[in-house]
């Protein structure tokens, strides 16, 4: 098993695969100019087991949704128990998307534009989207000008696009985007919603991989995430941004 094997196994069976919740996508949703029987083509790119997705494809029932993640163990989730017909998955690499020029009106993405890059996911994906098109995306923030040195140090090294919510609009608008909603992530999205879960299945994940070293540094890792997140709150969280092109 490889490292990402260990990793999806930790994530499978999650409700999310990172901070979020129901109330931060339905609150994204409000920023939307389009009612709910609108055919839109929708992508939810990064979507894990997906369920944002389901969510998105029950908002807008007259919509094709595409539920889009590299990992098949993760899609293989995202229609079980959904009975409609409009949400669709597909296999890709997210810097390397398989979709015409000009075929999507909503691009959506919680949690994983960071795996490209904010700017980079931004430009590699805005030819997708139809002139007057949006942008939903939640991307790591700081959520002060200052902050204390142990934090930057961290991101420094784990993320070093992390900014503040000014300069990711910037970025939007760089490349060629205007804002037109922003707001973050309150700490449940964080705690009760992504990393309490995750806590709880630690020991049983231990025990079922037989404490394997990197089954071990993956739960090390993720308990220090999260003693940081605890500690640091006040200073980092997700934006989300809603932006049209
Ligand atoms: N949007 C989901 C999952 C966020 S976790 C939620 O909010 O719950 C980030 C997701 O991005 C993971 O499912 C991971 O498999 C996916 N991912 C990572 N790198 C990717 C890539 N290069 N292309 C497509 N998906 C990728």
């Amino acid at each position: 098993m490889t490292e990402f094997d260990f990793l999806i196994d930790l994530h499978l069976n999650a409700e999310r695969q990172g901070p979020g919740s129901p109330q931060d996508t339905q609150r994204a949703l409000s920023f939307l100019p389009w009612d709910a029987h609108t055919p839109l083509q929708i992508a939810d790119i990064g979507c894990g087991t997906g369920a944002v997705s389901r969510m998105l494809a029950q908002h807008f029932p007259a919509s094709t949704v595409t539920a889009i993640d590299l990992f098949p163990d993760f899609l293989e989730r995202v229609t079980v128990g959904y009975p409609a017909t409009n949400l669709q998955t597909l296999a890709a690499d997210m810097s390397d998307l398989p979709l015409a020029p000009a075929s999507l009106d909503l691009i959506w993405s919680e949690g994983a534009i960071y795996n490209m890059g904010f700017e980079a996911g931004l430009a590699a994906w805005r030819p997708l989207l139809k002139d007057g098109g949006y942008i939903a995306l939640s991307e790591i923030t700081w959520l002060t000008a200052e902050r204390p040195q142990p934090l930057t140090d961290h991101w420094a090294t784990a993320y070093p696009e992390i900014d503040t919510a000014a300069a990711k609009m910037a970025a939007l608008e760089r490349q060629g985007f205007s804002p037109v909603g922003y707001f973050y992530l309150p700490a449940s999205s964080w705690l009760q919603h992504y990393y309490e879960p995750m806590e709880a299945q630690f020991e049983a994940f231990l025990t079922r991989h037989d404490h394997h070293p990197i089954a071990a540094a993956i739960v090390a890792d993720e308990r220090h995430e999260i003693a940081l997140y605890r500690q640091y709150q006040a200073y980092f969280s997700y934006g989300f941004y809603i932006a049209r092109k």
